[in-house]
């Protein structure tokens, strides 16, 4: 058996071992670069392949490895500069899947009763240093539910896979134990049917009704901002649960710290058990992310066009969905994959330029909705704590994104002197280098600046 036999074989066997994401993420670009004197050297793409197969596959693989050669002793996983591209997988035949899979409609396709939709696995969940502590954060929550770690509150910006995580984990929940109450809901339909209890007379009801599930699962948790009767029942839903050691699982757009009018209880509930964040994919597993979709759906893309998709979409998963879809969608038409040229013309409305998609009105616009203020509040001259922050923060940014000089910027808040603008920029500036939840904070608003 030569290297690259004994390697095929090994990871043939591994394919079982591990889930399909966890193989495309950190198996794709390896093989074997040397075996000598019981010393096997295993080529890795990245530093972060290296990490994981050391300490979480080294064991299994050398396993596997021995019992097809058993002269070697140890195994070394190395970083080479150009083993990215070294490898890659040999092309398949395009073959389009049924239109249906790939646009599937996931509310339509979800369990009347736990509103969880079977298509949100761990199996198809990639994981990468972005999403690594929420997803051991999940999984903790699935093999002990109701335990040290409850809640668990995953949070984190647009398109990154919070709903996926929250919704695996219901789902896992259920299959380990069949017969576990789960319920997923959003924070809207939480906060509708408080109203309505409240209206009807039915609160009672409607406590029953959380009080007997085993998890109870609320998605997007930022949208309870200012509602107080919610809150308050949320509290005392919370607490029976998690008196009775029922698991409860939250997400939100950002840390519980940085949501505005949450009452101070809530966020200190929020904060008692797992808080975990998903920031945004790096390069290597947004590619893996489409690589392992393609798979699913059983299609072939030229890498330079896989490439091109991952180098250009970089704060969304979604949107990387979106643009496979679009290109998928058009070769059903055309009856074959677009190649480079086409494909950049067909993701010309999802793929632009960043920078156009900022403008001194979008900044404002997106750091009210963030901090729940109105535009007005901001550019207007209040001295309010609640508003002068986020005011200095929509300057910062005008500054750092647009490059506006600080008379512009001043005038663009209702005709504020220079001073004004140099002091908010270099206040931010300064508490960046400071506070690590700033950093987050600025880094969501700008999320959502480009991807509005
Ligand atoms: P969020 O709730 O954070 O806005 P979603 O969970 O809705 O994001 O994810 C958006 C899309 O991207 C979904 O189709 C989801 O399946 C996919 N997705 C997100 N994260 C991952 C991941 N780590 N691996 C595979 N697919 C992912
Ligand atoms: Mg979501």
């Amino acid at each position: 058996m030569n290297k690259e036999e004994l390697w095929q074989a090994t990871l043939a066997q591994l394919q079982f071992k591990t889930s399909p994401a966890n193989f495309a993420t950190w198996l794709k670009n390896t093989y074997i670069l040397d075996n000598k004197d019981g010393l096997l050297t295993v080529s890795v793409p990245n530093n972060f392949s290296k990490e994981w197969l050391e300490n979480k596959y080294n064991k299994t693989i050398f396993h596997i490895i021995k019992e097809l050669n058993d002269e070697v002793k140890e195994i070394k996983y190395m970083v080479e500069k150009t083993a990215g591209k070294a490898k890659e997988a040999a092309p398949r035949h395009a073959q389009p899947s049924p239109p249906e899979r790939q646009l599937g409609f996931p509310e339509l396709d979800a369990d009347q009763t736990t509103n969880l939709n079977q298509k949100y696995t761990f199996e198809n969940f990639i994981v990468g240093p972005f999403n690594e502590l929420a997803h051991a954060a999940a999984l903790a929550t699935v093999k002990n539910p109701g335990g040290p770690g409850n809640p668990l509150f995953v949070y984190g910006g647009v398109g990154l896979g919070k709903t996926h995580l929250l919704q695996a984990t219901g789902n896992q929940i259920i299959q380990n134990t069949p017969g576990k109450k789960v319920k997923y809901i959003t924070s809207e339909y939480f906060t509708s049917s408080v109203v309505s209890a409240i209206r009807n007379r039915t609160v009672e009801t409607l406590r029953e009704k959380f009080r007997e599930l085993d998890a109870l699962i609320i998605d997007d948790i930022q949208f309870l901002a200012g509602k107080e009767k919610t809150q308050e029942e949320l509290f005392h839903t919370f607490n029976t649960l998690y008196q009775a050691g029922k698991q409860v699982i939250f997400s939100s757009d950002r840390h519980p710290k940085a949501i505005p009018a949450l009452e101070e209880r809530l966020r200190s509930r929020f904060e008692g058990g797992m808080v975990a964040d998903v920031s945004m994919p790096d390069y290597e597993t947004r590619l893996a992310i489409l690589r392992t979709k393609l798979q699913e759906k059983g299609v072939f893309m030229e890498n330079d066009v896989l490439d091109y998709i991952a180098s250009h979409i970089q704060r969304n998963i979604r949107e990387l969905e979106g643009a496979l879809n679009r290109l998928i969608t058009s070769s059903q038409v055309v009856g074959k994959m677009p190649a480079l040229q086409e494909a950049k013309t067909l993701l010309r409305s999802i793929i632009s330029n960043p920078n156009k998609a900022a403008n001194p009105r979008k900044i404002i616009q997106v750091v009210a909705e963030f901090y729940d203020l109105k535009e007005k509040e901001i550019i207007a001259d209040s001295r309010k704590k609640e508003v002068v922050r986020p005011r200095q923060i929509a300057m910062y940014l005008l500054r750092e994104e647009l490059k506006g000089s600080y008379p512009f910027i001043g005038k663009k808040f209702g005709g504020k002197d220079h001073t004004t603008a140099i002091y908010a920029c270099e206040k931010i500036h300064k508490e960046l280098q400071e506070s690590e939840m700033l950093v987050d904070e600025i880094s969501l608003i700008k999320q959502r600046i480009y991807s509005g």
